[in-house]
């Protein structure tokens, strides 16, 4: 039975589906965003700032491509075309106790103060003897025993723990290792050898998933969406997915004024907003595994900067709870054309729990953002700040407690049954990239390609 596929948000996700199946031919779909723009998360904003020639480019959040699979090289190189610099070598730092040291902390905790770089190597070298001696498997534990177990207390203490803490708004033994069996690298674990000259000197090595990142010479990650709506027919904007009859299978929109007969839906609008705003008529049991998925909320601040250069690498990380945000980047290092001839920019990110806050609340968090970034030696002076942009976002990351799996799997189950397909990051509930959300779109096109 052939009938049309509805495709529910213009992120990378629900563009990527759009493009694979606008590619294979004759397909009947629609992808419908409630936003003015495509993009979702990979969006950015051009600011003017009076006086200056040219605009500051502002990506949402830090949108770096760490491309490792070639159909994706491929495609994104194609779709780019000569507006992609690849092959850029990552400089990240980590600023703590008054020092910037370089990413990652765990290999890399050369001029620490010595008290500090004691305690790291101790307790690593501790608990790799442990675990060497240690003849039982260690059992399936929170995130907090694999990072003893893996790092030892040193650098749980001054880095792992309080580090975590800020980005996913809880202690890491509420958080299960769901998110690193993802993509192992995702936490990069040095041996002995390296951890130990990572104290005794400026070690230069790199470690990690994303050690070279491809990103757009002009225009902001916005460009890499962009380039997937030129190759797309049937897009509506500004159309918010608000209603949908399963036994139907009518989907309506903006309230009611546009209706849809689907044969598959693929949504990437978060999970819990699917299940309990969107879908009539929910199992209880469905409803209630959706109250128990939990996430956090980011505040992205963009900050244009009276001054030709920023001294501090791409972007850094902090661990301290002084500092309100746990990691600021320097977009102008990505691409010289981020910013008007004779500026700078800076991006902040400020991770909450994601109760609504209050006007007044996001005012208190971007002062303290300001103070903590001349604290830090990154602005001179608040007196630098030309523009600002700001951005609070919803959904940032999917906490994995011990919760998460089980319920992911009630809801997917059933919407299995009622041709839904809830993919991407938020659909599909999980910590992924942009890679990541190209391939799955490519993925679920052919997949439903193949049911017609
Ligand atoms: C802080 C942060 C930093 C990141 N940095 C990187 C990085 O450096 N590199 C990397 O590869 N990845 C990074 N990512 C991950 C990357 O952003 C995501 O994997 C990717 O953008 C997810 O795309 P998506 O289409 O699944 O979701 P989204 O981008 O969220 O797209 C969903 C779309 O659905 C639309 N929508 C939602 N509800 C409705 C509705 N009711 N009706 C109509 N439309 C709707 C939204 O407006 C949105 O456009 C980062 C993520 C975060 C949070």
């Amino acid at each position: 039975m052939a009938g049309k596929m509805l495709i529910i948000g213009a992120g990378l996700t629900g563009l990527s589906t759009a493009f694979h199946l606008e590619k294979m031919g004759g397909i009947d779909y629609s992808v419908y965003e409630k936003e003015k723009r495509v993009g979702g998360l990979c969006r950015s904003e051009y600011k003017p700032c009076p006086g200056l020639k040219g605009k500051f480019t502002f990506d949402i959040l830090g949108h770096l491509l760490h491309l490792k699979e070639e159909y994706t090289i491929g495609l994104v190189r194609r779709l780019l075309k000569e507006n992609l610099t690849t092959d850029i070598p990552r400089d990240s730092w980590i600023y703590s106790k008054g020092v910037y040291t370089r990413y990652p902390f765990q290999a890399n905790t050369y001029g620490l103060p010595p008290k500090v770089v004691k305690e790291c190597v101790f307790g690593f070298i501790s608990a790799k003897y442990h675990s060497l001696h240690c003849k039982t498997r260690p059992p399936e534990g929170s995130f907090y025993n694999w990072i003893l177990q893996n790092f030892g207390e040193g650098i749980a203490k001054h880095f792992m723990i309080p580090y975590n803490q800020k980005i996913w708004t809880v202690h890491p033994r509420d958080l299960t290792c769901g998110w690193i069996k993802v993509n192992p690298k995702y936490v990069p674990s040095p041996n002995i050898q390296e951890v130990v000259i990572g104290a005794l000197e400026d070690q230069k090595k790199h470690f990690g998933y994303n050690v070279r990142f491809d990103y757009p010479r002009r225009g902001g990650i916005q460009k890499l969406p962009d380039a997937f709506e030129a190759k797309i027919k049937n897009l509506e904007l500004n159309t918010n997915f608000s209603r949908v009859n399963i036994r139907k299978k009518v989907a309506y929109f903006d309230g009611g004024k546009i209706e849809e007969k689907f044969r598959f839906l693929v949504s990437t609008v978060p999970l819990p907003e699917l299940i309990l705003e969107i879908i009539e008529d929910v199992p209880e049991k469905v409803k209630n595994a959706a109250l128990k998925l939990k996430y956090t909320s980011v505040l992205s601040l963009n900050l244009g900067i009276k001054r030709e250069e920023m001294d501090h690498g791409h972007w850094v990380y902090f661990p301290e709870k002084e500092y309100l945000f746990y990691r600021v980047g320097f977009p102008k290092k990505f691409s010289d054309e981020m910013c008007p001839p004779g500026t700078s920019s800076v991006y902040v990110e400020i991770a909450y729990k994601p109760e609504p806050i209050t006007q007044e609340k996001e005012e208190k968090f971007v002062a303290r953002a300001k103070k903590n970034l001349v604290k830090a030696g990154i602005l001179r002076t608040e007196r630098e700040i030309l523009v600002e942009h700001r951005e609070r976002i919803a959904y940032a990351y999917v906490i994995y407690d011990r919760n998460r799996d089980r319920n992911l799997k009630i809801i997917q189950d059933y919407l299995k049954e009622k041709d839904i397909y809830s993919v991407g990051r938020y659909g599909g509930w999980k910590y992924s990239t942009m890679e990541e959300a190209i391939l799955e779109g490519k993925e679920v096109a052919e997949k439903l390609v193949s049911e017609l």
